[in-house]
């Protein structure tokens, strides 16, 4: 039922998955096993298949090959959802159907809910919970569905079939909106969208300051459908891709064959720019409630616990399939390698001596893989700014999370409405360690990027040119209207303002010169 109901959407490449645990379904570890424990035990069959579970779970453990890791994960969510059948519960896995227009509004939704949301299915969502830079928010961007999110206590104000006006660049949403409002929005949207045809047409401009700095300005991206868009926008390269999407797609782990194929049409696409894949960064808000490895990642403080590359690190066999699922890839364009939630040296060490070792099995093998692939790292968690120096020493680039760098700086959970008015990427702390790290950069003459949503912000963009970073990574639709202000400044005049905000002692005083220099800038919205 759910592969004929996923054919309609025409979703592509899941349908074979679905075909694969058809096979498994049917597979005599599973079926046969649990009917023959019924005849023989007289047990009821969901304890009899949950036996079967049991036995084909224990048969795969002992079997370290990663090849056999990733089956033991798709029998057992296959299993999972026999069972849950079997104790006559819903299936959750097709797209729900709602009328034309219908906008969501919801105490909240997980980013798991929202990477599984299919364009056009609705017409844009309201959550009670989460901030702006909260993995729900970031991927309802990247599916380019309009989205307010912390809007506290709206389930309580809004009806069903009421009407709603939401506005996601503002955060405002009106309810039962008067026909002043509906006329003063359609002319807003009307504007927008002309604003954007006109960027659209200097999308493809070099992005170059007037004293010819040259700043990359990349895309992040969550799904691979999202790649016209990134090309039409002008991206010149993907500085992030967020891998762990495809998994709360799906629901389970990819394995190391479909990751090789998505990441294999990613870098053909996108070839010869750089694609940068970062490796799982699971666990925080990015869970699945029925997840395999729950276990690791339900914690009082999810954003503190076990995530990324502690996750990786732990599940070695996931990991290595990863990376030998990216590097195979890497002869069909330029890939960069990228790991997430690095908290000291020794981590990278352990990843590097992984690398080398998943190398040597490809090399036996001879299997072949772009010997010159670059490594780089994530720096978002504090300990890790502190020491950029050392770092730097160790990697080919390092690419600046400000998302959560920002989080764990000023000690913000980045899906806390309540505390979202302290996310601050003015705040002089937030300065000071951002120069901090593009100064550990220039030591070692390596490239840093930032790729946090603070990177597709206007506002921002003299402070990030002024710190001499090399390229900006962002939602693929801000590259136009950051691209525009770009040509118009300088170098200098970016240079010039880092200098006094570092010496400002509050984020106001901040906001106040970086606003003031910006005044002086035609901004697209202008
Ligand atoms: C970040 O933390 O800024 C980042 C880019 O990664 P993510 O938003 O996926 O945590
Ligand atoms: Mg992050």
């Amino acid at each position: 039922k759910i592969r004929e109901k996923l054919c309609k959407f025409q979703v592509g490449d899941e349908i074979r998955i679905l075909d694969t645990y058809q096979m498994i379904a049917k597979d005599e570890m599973l079926y046969t096993s649990t009917v023959n424990t019924i005849k023989q035990e007289k047990i009821n069959p969901e304890w009899a298949l949950d036996k079967a579970l049991v036995k084909a779970n224990t048969a795969f453990m002992d079997n370290a090959s990663d090849f056999f890791q990733e089956r033991r994960a798709d029998v057992q969510h296959v299993g999972n959802l026999i069972l849950k059948n079997l104790l006559g519960g819903e299936e959750e896995e097709h797209p729900r159907h709602f009328k034309k227009n219908t906008l969501l509004v919801v105490h909240d939704l997980s980013p798991a809910d929202t990477a599984q949301i299919i364009k056009g299915t609705v017409a844009g969502f309201v959550t009670e919970v989460g901030g702006k830079t909260s993995h729900t928010a970031i991927f309802a961007k990247a599916l380019e569905i309009p989205a307010v999110v912390g809007a506290v206590g709206i389930t309580q104000s809004v009806e069903e079939d009421d009407i709603l006006l939401l506005d996601g660049t503002e955060g405002t949403v009106i309810i039962n909106p008067s026909r002043a409002d509906k006329l003063h929005y359609q002319d807003l949207r009307k504007k927008y969208e002309q604003m954007d045809n006109l960027l659209l047409k200097e999308a493809h401009l070099p992005a170059v300051t007037k004293d010819d700095f040259t700043l990359r300005l990349a895309a992040n991206m969550e799904l691979p459908e999202e790649i016209p868009t990134i090309k039409k926008y002008g991206a010149e390269g993907i500085g992030l891709y967020r891998t762990e999407v495809l998994y709360l797609r799906q629901k389970r782990l990819p394995t190391e064959e479909e990751q090789f194929q998505n990441y294999k049409k990613v870098l053909r696409q996108m070839a010869p720019h750089p694609v940068t894949i970062r490796t799982l960064d699971i666990g925080g808000d990015k869970i699945l409630e029925d997840s395999e490895h729950s276990e690791y990642v339900e914690s009082l403080n999810p954003a503190l616990g076990f995530r990324a590359i502690r996750f990786c690190l732990r599940e070695k066999g996931l990991f290595k399939a990863q990376l030998r699922a990216m590097l195979r890839a890497s002869r069909y364009g330029k890939l960069k390698i990228l790991i997430p939630m690095i908290s000291n040296l020794d981590e990278i060490r352990q990843v590097k001596k992984i690398i080398t070792d998943v190398k040597s099995e490809l090399d036996e093998k001879k299997i072949p893989y772009d010997h010159n692939v670059k490594l780089g790292v994530m720096i978002e968690v504090p300990s890790a700014a502190i020491m950029s120096d050392a770092i730097a020493g160790e990697v080919d680039f390092l690419s600046i999370g400000t998302n959560d760098l920002i989080q764990y700086s000023i000690a913000i959970d980045r899906v806390n409405e309540h505390v979202a008015y302290l996310y601050e990427p003015l705040h002089p702390a937030i300065l000071r360690l951002l120069n901090q790290i593009t100064e550990a950069g220039r030591q070692k003459n390596i490239e840093v990027s930032v790729c946090g949503e603070m990177a597709g912000e206007p506002l921002y963009l003299l402070i990030l040119l002024g710190l001499g970073l090399t390229e900006l990574s962002m939602n693929p639709l801000s590259i136009p209207r950051v691209k525009k202000i770009l040509r118009q400044v300088t170098f200098k005049q970016g240079a010039e303002l880092v200098e006094k905000a570092l010496a400002c002692k509050t984020s106001s005083d901040v906001e106040h010169l970086v606003r003031k220099e910006m005044s002086k800038i035609a901004l697209p919205e202008d």
